[in-house]
């Protein structure tokens, strides 16, 4: 089991996590698979802060992201830990016990998902989904409040009268940004919110998100697979590979130090001005989630691995006393 860490110790936690596990089931011609796609993750993210969940596609942030959003079902199961929101002296907690965290969707925690336009009700106009989100929350539909919100977010007022199949990418992506914010939540999960967008526009919604962040001091996690988009985005970042977190800590000293060896292979991969050195993929291929190594699950493709390494998974620990972890054997 790994340790629960925390940003500061005198800081309120807002978000705990706690050896989190969370597996989806699956059956094919009768026989039942489990893939373990989120194993034993333990963080706390203290309010105000911007994290960065990286990491290659299929390592499980994906799945993260929705236990952390409350969003499991009959696949996706809650198998051991916890996630714990602590609001105003009220816990609102996710386990195998329960899901308290529906009834705190979109007011203290909302989602921004991968594809902006399934987040949209294609046979609704605009106006009328934000007057659904209002009326489902109890709360009295104001035009005009919704027009400052959309201008907040560079929208035009008219986006109001038309359907979302009518907007552009970015401007249906800002759309979704718009409803996740609209009733001010303390946290928002943003899951690859650019990845469907040109490089010009996901500058923008890039720059948006960290001006909506520094504006309403909610808290953002922001889920990526592309390690080169979080400098100047976040203060915080955890590396995620095969369901486990690998190394957290400030982006500052993740970037200046970097420990992990996966960590290293994915600074080294970010293409620079003027850089002529061949780049290296990393060896071997993604681990299997359905059937990973009993121990370090990137033992099978570390060019440090020891047979310490192959036989046990090395915990989350804290490396001097700085905000720098990281799950390797090699700082043991
Ligand atoms: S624990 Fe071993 S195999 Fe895993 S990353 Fe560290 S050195 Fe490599």
């Amino acid at each position: 089991m790994s340790k629960v860490i925390k940003q500061e110790k005198q800081i309120q936690v807002l978000l705990e996590v706690a050896n989190l596990k969370a597996y989806y089931t699956t059956e094919q011609y009768g026989i039942v698979k489990e893939v373990k796609a989120v194993e034993d993750v333990s963080i706390n993210i203290e309010g105000n802060s911007f994290l960065a969940i990286v990491g290659e596609s299929g390592c499980g942030k994906t799945t993260l992201a929705r236990a952390l959003y409350g969003a499991v079902d009959s696949i996706l199961t809650i198998i051991d830990g916890k996630v714990c929101y602590h609001f105003d002296d009220q816990k609102y907690e996710l386990s195998p016990n329960g899901n308290d965290l529906k009834n705190i969707w979109w007011e203290r925690i909302s989602y921004i998902p991968q594809g902006s336009l399934s987040a949209l009700n294609p046979v609704r106009r605009l106006r009328d989904i934000f007057s659904d989100l209002a009326n489902s929350h109890g709360k009295t539909f104001d035009e005009q409040k919704v027009k400052d919100h959309l201008e907040m977010v560079n929208l035009p007022s008219y986006v109001l009268r038309i359907y979302p199949f009518e907007l552009s990418g970015g401007m249906k992506q800002r759309s979704v940004i718009a409803l996740a914010t609209f009733l001010k939540p303390d946290v928002i999960i943003a899951d690859e919110p650019t990845s469907a967008l040109d490089v010009v526009t996901q500058r923008d919604i890039l720059h948006l998100l960290s001006t909506i962040q520094n504006q309403s001091k909610s808290t953002f996690i922001f889920i990526t697979h592309d390690i080169s988009l979080v400098p100047g985005l976040s203060n915080m970042m955890a590396i995620m590979y095969g369901g486990c977190i690998v190394e957290f800590g400030s982006t500052e000293l993740v970037f200046a130090n970097p420990l992990h060896p996966y960590t290293k292979f994915l600074l080294s991969s970010i293409p620079k001005i003027g850089d002529k050195t061949e780049k290296k993929s990393i060896p071997g291929n993604p681990v299997s989630l359905t059937n990973p190594p009993p121990g370090c699950r990137f033992c099978p493709r570390c060019p440090r691995g020891t047979e310490v390494c192959s036989k046990s998974r090395p915990e989350l620990l804290r490396i001097d006393s700085q905000q720098h972890y990281v799950a390797c054997w090699l700082y043991r």
